[in-house]
């Protein structure tokens, strides 16, 4: 029997990718979309009304308010509210409609910002947040929290992932507001484009992050969706917390994200490291060992992904100049 999948938010980075691996799979999975012209997920009686209608078997939720470390600390406002006015109406809509397994995205920020490396999903809630994005960071911990209150009273399947930094197409290459990876690709081909002599990177280069591909989160939606009741049972079951890691298991300098991002670009100039701005949390490295005992694990390298990443962005500069 195929399934009907929502994936709510389908043009971001991640609804793109899990869209796509549902796709290549769709003698199991028929995809429901909708884009935020025609369904606010913020507009309660309009995202009932979708669900009651349209009556899905599975949901994934990747439509969220998401921006990197500087329109964090400028819009905690809009963090925090737009993402819970989200996921309230998304999680009484799709249970009110009689959905039972869900894959609700969070993010790695929603561990403390000082816990031990590599972090396990035990560790949420064991220490102070990381102040640059604590509100975005807090609404998220409320859809773990309500992952885990919908299981323990209804008996439901909602699970949470934690994916670690995502890239890869249909990011967004805002020049400020974007994520580290994107903004530098960005940068880059600007200078190299320009033929300028140097360009800034944020903050000292030595904080540590992991990145993994699009893609790669996509298939392992997929996968997961793929499990049957008695496994998944046991990743939502009443006593356990419902929340996996999703990542690639190595992290590396922003400095030497940076040079793989110059070389993959063929930028000559150099990088100039502006102290002024924040660095943010210093590591941020997943323990993905619970996702690699189900059976998975991410296939795609950061030199391939870089690769992709960057013909995708040079196509969405070719569709902005159309
Ligand atoms: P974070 O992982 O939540 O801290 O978010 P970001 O992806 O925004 O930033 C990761 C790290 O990359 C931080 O240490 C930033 O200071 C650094 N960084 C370097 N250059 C840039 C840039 O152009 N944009 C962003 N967003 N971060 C940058």
């Amino acid at each position: 029997m195929r399934r009907k999948v929502f994936v709510a938010g389908h043009r971001g980075l991640v609804g793109t990718a899990t869209t796509r691996a549902l796709e290549c799979a769709s003698e199991n999975y028929v995809v429901l979309t909708r884009t935020h012209q025609q369904l606010d997920l913020e507009d309660r009686d309009a995202t009932f009304e979708f669900f009651q209608k349209e009556k899905p078997d599975f949901v994934v939720v990747c439509a969220a308010k998401v921006g990197g470390i500087l329109a964090n600390s400028q819009l905690p406002v809009d963090f925090l509210h737009q993402n819970l006015r989200i996921q309230l109406n998304v999680f009484d809509a799709a249970y009110g409609s009689g959905v039972k397994r869900m894959i609700f995205l969070g993010s790695s920020c929603i561990y403390p910002r000082d816990c031990p490396q590599p972090i396990k999903e035990e560790y949420l809630l064991t220490g102070p947040l990381e102040a640059t994005n604590r509100a975005y960071a807090l609404a998220k911990i409320a859809g773990v929290e309500s992952c885990r209150s919908f299981n323990k009273q209804y008996g439901t399947q909602y699970l949470s992932l934690m994916p670690t930094n995502m890239y890869g197409p249909g990011d967004n290459y805002h020049p400020e507001h974007s994520h580290v990876l994107p903004a530098l690709i960005r940068r880059l081909h600007a200078a190299k484009v320009a033929e300028q002599p140097s360009v800034e990177v944020w903050g000292s280069g030595t904080p540590r992050r992991e990145f993994m591909f699009s893609l790669d989160l996509g298939f392992a939606i997929r996968f997961l969706l793929g499990l049957s009741d008695n496994v998944f049972s046991t990743l939502t079951a009443a006593h356990v917390a419902p929340l996996l890691n999703v990542g690639v298991g190595e992290d590396i300098t922003i400095r030497e994200l940076a040079e793989m991002i110059r070389f993959t670009i063929g930028y000559e100039g150099e990088l100039l490291f502006d102290v002024s701005k924040p660095d943010g949390t210093p590591r941020k490295l997943l323990d993905v060992s619970r996702l690699h005992n189900l059976g998975w694990k991410a296939q795609t390298t950061l030199n391939v992904g870089l690769h992709a990443a960057y013909e995708d962005y040079l196509k969405t500069l070719d569709k902005e100049k159309k």
